[in-house]
C-alpha cells in the first residue's frame, strides 16, 4: 500500500462522508447536537483540499497531514478523535507498508481513540465500530487472505458494530448526557467509523 492508497482513501472518506452528511447529522440530532454531518463533511473536505496543496510523499505523511487539519478544523469529540487516530496509526506505520503492518498500525490508531476518550467498546461510541473492524481486519490478515477481502470483512465488521450500538446505553459524549433515552438510536460516530472502513473496503488497488 503506497502514498495513492492512502490519497485514495481520504479522498473515498470525504466522497461517502459527503453521500451521507445529512443522515450523520440526523444520528446526531437524536442523540447530540446535529452537527456530526457538518463537522465531518467540512473536515474531510479540508483534509483532501491541505493533501492536494502539500502533496505528501509518504503514507504516514498522508495520515499525519489529515490528523492535522481535523484537529485544528473540526470542533467538537469526533475531530480530536479522528486525528488521535489517523496520527497513531501514521506513526505506527512502516514503509513499505504490508497487510500486517497496516492492521497493526490500524490497531494502534483504534487504541489512541479508546485512551483520548477513555471509553471501551459498549459505551456506544465510535469505538464500537472501530474494535470489531480491527479485530476482523487483524484476523484476517493473520489467515492471509487478499488484503481486499480483509478490507471488506473489516468494514462489514464496522457496520455491524454500529447497528449494534442502537440498543446500548451511552456512557460517552454528549449522548450520555441523555441516560436511558440514548437507547434505541444508532451513534453517529460509530456510523461515520463504518462508513471510513467502507471507503477502505472500496479504494481501488
Ligand atoms: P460532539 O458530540 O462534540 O458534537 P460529534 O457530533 O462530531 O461531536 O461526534 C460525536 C461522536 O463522537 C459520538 O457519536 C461518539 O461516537 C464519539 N464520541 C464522543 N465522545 C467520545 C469518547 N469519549 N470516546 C469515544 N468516542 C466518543
Ligand atoms: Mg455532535
Ligand atoms: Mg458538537
Amino acid at each position: 500500500m503506497d502514498t495513492d492508497f492512502f490519497l485514495a482513501w481520504f479522498a473515498g472518506m470525504a466522497e461517502l462522508i459527503r453521500l451521507r452528511r445529512d443522515h450523520l447529522t440526523e444520528l446526531d440530532a437524536a442523540i447530540g447536537d446535529a452537527d456530526h454531518g457538518t463537522n465531518l463533511d467540512r473536515g474531510f473536505a479540508e483534509v483532501r483540499q491541505a493533501l492536494a496543496e502539500w502533496p505528501p510523499t509518504s503514507p504516514e505523511q498522508v495520515l499525519l497531514s489529515a490528523s492535522n487539519t481535523l484537529i485544528r478544523r473540526v470542533g467538537g469529540a469526533s475531530g480530536p478523535l479522528y486525528g488521535t487516530a489517523f496520527r497513531q496509526m501514521g506513526k505506527a506505520l512502516d514503509a513499505p507498508v504490508t497487510p500486517a503492518g497496516f492492521a497493526a498500525a490500524f490497531e494502534a490508531g483504534v487504541r489512541a481513540v479508546a485512551r483520548l476518550g477513555k471509553a471501551a467498546p459498549g459505551d456506544k461510541t465510535m469505538l464500537d465500530a472501530l474494535a470489531p473492524a480491527s479485530r476482523a481486519l487483524t484476523q484476517a490478515v493473520q489467515e492471509g487472505v487478499e488484503v481486499r477481502e480483509a478490507f471488506e470483512r473489516a468494514a462489514r465488521a464496522a457496520e455491524e458494530g454500529a447497528l449494534a450500538t442502537i440498543p446500548l446505553l451511552a456512557r460517552k459524549g454528549r449522548a450520555s448526557y441523555l441516560g436511558e433515552r440514548s437507547i434505541g438510536h444508532e451513534d453517529p460516530g460509530a456510523a461515520s467509523s463504518a462508513l471510513i472502513m467502507a471507503a477502505l473496503a472500496s479504494v481501488e488497488s
